[in-house]
């Protein structure tokens, strides 16, 4: 079983973050990823804030150099977290590994609506990646769901190849960042539709149109279209995680300031965490923060 003085579970830009700053702190570091590192930043072409370009050149760059600073990446799916003895142990579908310390940088998925059609048509209209799928969806209509930072930051995206977005909104009012909120009054091909939710999506052999309905008088209108996409928030990825430690009731894990969860020698950082700000920075600071912490931990 290889030994090592830092596990970091995940490997989007909180872990690898955390990885880099705990290989550079001298620790024995290990990045456990299932799918390919970057998460979900890599979904995103064009950077808004302090950081600019790609957020897979983003992505790639700090791989490059955690890989260099000696970090050992491993491919694995991790199934459990336990502690045994004065070790952590993490099992994977290759086999196990033990730590002194683990920070859990899992990350989140984007939730689903759970409506009619969503499943059904998944590859036949509805997408969750604007900057993806966008091209496709050239001079037609799709309709974006939610009114956070994805939602409007998408619908952005998608305005730039379509006729018309319609963006549909439980609200009277966005609670993404006012740039974002700004940016939208901007684009006369997006049409906001407040507070409506989609009920259905419907088609034939791909998506034709959504049932959107008014949740102040019920009425309901049927919109053509042929994409479908909706960003609803994130829910995080720590299936593996102990039942033992604390969760929010988003079932995020619940820490202390230093990312320290109940269990000792673990960590949680990033969009896994109860009260995570959900910024490129928030992450980054997250990351550094655990790998300090677990730094402590682990002593030396
Ligand atoms: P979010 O901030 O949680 O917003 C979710 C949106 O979906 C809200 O408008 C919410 O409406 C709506 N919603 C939730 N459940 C719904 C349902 N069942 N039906 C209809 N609407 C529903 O999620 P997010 O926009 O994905 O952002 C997640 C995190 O990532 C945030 O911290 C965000 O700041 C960050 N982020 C940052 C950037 C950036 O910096 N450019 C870009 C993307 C994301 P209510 O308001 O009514 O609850």
């Amino acid at each position: 079983m290889a030994d090592f003085d830092v596990i970091v579970i995940g490997a989007g830009i909180t872990g690898l973050t955390a990885a880099k700053a705990a290989v550079q702190s001298g620790l024995r570091t290990a990045n456990i990823e299932a799918l390919m590192f970057g998460g979900l930043v890599v979904n995103i072409n064009e950077l808004d804030g302090e950081t600019t370009g790609s957020g897979t050149d983003f992505a790639s760059n700090l791989m490059m150099e955690i890989s260099d600073l000696g970090v050992e990446n491993l491919s694995e799916t991790v199934s459990t977290l336990a502690r045994e003895g004065d070790r952590l142990k993490v099992t994977t579908d290759a086999g196990s590994h033990q730590a002194r310390a683990v920070i859990i940088a899992s990350g989140a998925k984007l939730k689903r609506l759970g409506i009619p059609g969503e499943a059904e048509f998944e590859y036949k209209g509805v997408s969750q990646c604007a900057d993806c799928d966008g091209p496709m969806y050239k001079d037609e209509e799709v309709v974006v769901v939610g009114g956070g930072d994805s939602a409007l930051q998408e619908a952005l995206v998608l305005a730039e190849y379509c006729k018309r977005v319609h963006l549909v909104h439980r609200g009277a009012k966005f609670s993404a960042q006012q740039h974002l909120v700004d940016a939208i009054k901007q684009h006369e091909n997006i049409r906001p539709v407040w507070n409506s939710v989609a009920d259905a999506i419907l088609g034939g052999q791909m998506v034709e149109k959504v049932r959107v309905r008014n949740t102040a008088d019920n009425t309901t209108v049927e919109i053509p279209c042929t994409g479908f996409f909706a960003y609803i928030g994130l829910q995080p990825s720590i299936e593996f995680a102990p039942a033992e430690l604390a969760r929010d009731a988003d079932g995020c894990l619940v820490t202390d300031a230093n990312l320290s969860t109940k269990m000792p020698g673990v960590f949680a950082a990033g969009a896994v965490r109860a009260g995570y700000g959900g910024l490129l920075k928030h992450a980054m600071a997250d990351g550094n923060t655990a790998a300090k912490s677990a730094k402590a931990a682990v002593g030396g």
